[in-house]
């Protein structure tokens, strides 16, 4: 591989560049330099300026997802850590945190380490979130410095809440002493379980309003400030009642973080599809809080987008809206569906590219094992190259993910993901990539 890709954009959020037309020049999977006309002897230059008129195509780091559900161990029939890195690296992310709820969970030193050890054999950087209380109970804290210490990269019992002010504080000062986030899905199951008779799995319960996703926020700020140090993240805020709890605590200067999955930046409550694949934690709401939250995510209050990619089974997933899982897939579709439906197209491209690289990266800090992404000239090429305009419609068998849990099979989106290029091996090559581009398959980084 030594090749010149010429009349690109480059957006690098932590360097502060976008520039455009710029060449791009790898060689043996390191970005050997960005500049401009770089014109080395015998080397092979790939045309890809855009025509007049036309929407040049992107070149960025690759994606960091906060939030992924790789189901392995327990749920290899839906995902396994193969199967959701391929599924990763179609999106255009070159690290995942995977969570903790797995079967059984990432709750001790011993399982961090078994999934770090299963993680290794992923083609991109699986980084694995550990547990909060054993069992994601709510109840026992885990061993935090020694998980931390086998490489958990965040602490989080998502897909759960459960957990007290006193045990979430405690979880907070904790990760602090080993400079971890502890990542909260705020939903107040005490107020899901009121809503819910009927249902006995609070996980499943259909019926999710609004003031238990605000309840849950202000319990999480509240352990922060009882906690008195810490970094607390909270996961997919869903209304517009939390973006004010997280903006009147960021006023203060809490150490509080936020994420926004695509679906709810660009999904709404009762559009198209089979309901029980529009079922997700927290639900999809209405348009007043997607503006909200589209709001906050411009502006930098919320700090990242994660896709909080869900693989379900087809049988988890039958017409009983009710008794269905909740949850989506995501990863393939996250940067469509952020440019098409959640209102980061246009100007708001070098933002958007922002919140899934340099936002997720002050998420977690550079203590969590993540590699910082940027594109410096000289490292291992760990980038994307991204078609903004190319519409394309999502279809089962383009998937790579082994679930099929989207809403949006058989509709139309723009933006995709060409090439994905994760420690300077070439680990997505999509089919309507310019046929110049194959070529980046042929050497692996030494
Ligand atoms: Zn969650």
């Amino acid at each position: 591989m030594n090749l010149v890709l010429r009349g690109v954009r480059v957006i690098d959020p932590m360097a502060g560049v976008d520039r455009h037309p710029a060449d791009v020049w790898l060689r043996d999977g390191v970005l050997a330099a960005i500049d401009d006309n770089i014109a080395p002897d015998a080397v092979a230059v790939i045309d890809l300026a855009p025509a007049p008129g036309h929407e040049p195509l992107l070149v960025c780091p690759g994606f960091v997802d906060l939030h992924a559900h790789l189901r392995e161990p327990g749920g290899e029939p839906a995902e396994t850590i193969l199967s959701g890195a391929a599924a990763a690296a179609a999106g255009g992310f070159t690290q995942v945190l995977a969570m903790a709820n797995t079967r059984p969970p990432v709750d001790d030193p011993g399982r961090v380490a078994a999934a770090a050890a299963r993680a290794a054999a992923a083609p991109l950087r699986v980084l694995n979130a550990a547990a909060v209380t054993r069992g994601l109970q709510g109840t026992a804290l885990v061993d935090v410095a020694g998980c931390a210490a086998a490489g958990a990269a965040a602490f989080t019992d998502d897909g759960r809440n459960s957990a007290s002010t006193q045990v979430l504080s405690a979880a907070l000062r904790d990760a602090a002493g080993c400079d971890r986030a502890v990542l909260v899905h705020p939903e107040d199951e005490v107020m899901v379980r009121i809503a819910n008779p009927e249902t006995d799995d609070v996980a499943r319960g259909p019926l999710r309003p609004a003031a238990c996703e605000v309840s849950a926020v202000d319990s999480a700020l509240a352990a922060l400030s009882l906690a008195g140090r810490g970094r607390l993240h909270l996961q997919h805020l869903s209304v517009a009642g939390a973006v004010r709890s997280l903006r009147a605590a960021r006023d203060t200067g809490a150490a509080v973080t936020a994420e926004v999955t695509p679906h709810h930046l660009g999904m709404s409550a009762g559009g198209t599809g089979p309901a029980s694949l529009r079922k997700v934690n927290p639900p999809l709401r209405d348009d007043a809080d997607r503006a909200a939250l589209q709001t906050a995510l411009r502006e930098g209050l919320i700090d990242a987008v994660a896709t909080d990619h869900a693989p379900h089974v087809d049988a988890d997933k039958g017409d009983d809206f009710d008794a269905a899982a909740p949850g989506m897939i995501g990863l393939e579709t996250a940067l469509a569906v952020c440019l098409t439906h959640g209102g980061m197209n246009g100007h708001w491209v070098p933002v958007l590219i922002d919140r899934l690289t340099a936002g997720p990266w002050r998420v977690l800090g550079s203590t969590s094992g993540l590699h910082p992404p940027r594109l410096r000239a000289g490292e291992p090429a760990d980038l994307v190259i991204v078609d903004p305009a190319q519409d394309w419609v999502v279809e089962a068998a383009g998937l790579c993910s082994r679930s099929r849990n989207t809403p949006l099979l058989g509709s139309r989106l723009r933006g995709r993901v060409l090439v994905t290029m994760a420690g300077g091996r070439c680990v997505h090559l999509d089919r309507a990539a310019p046929s110049g581009l194959a070529s980046l398959l042929e050497t692996a980084h030494a």
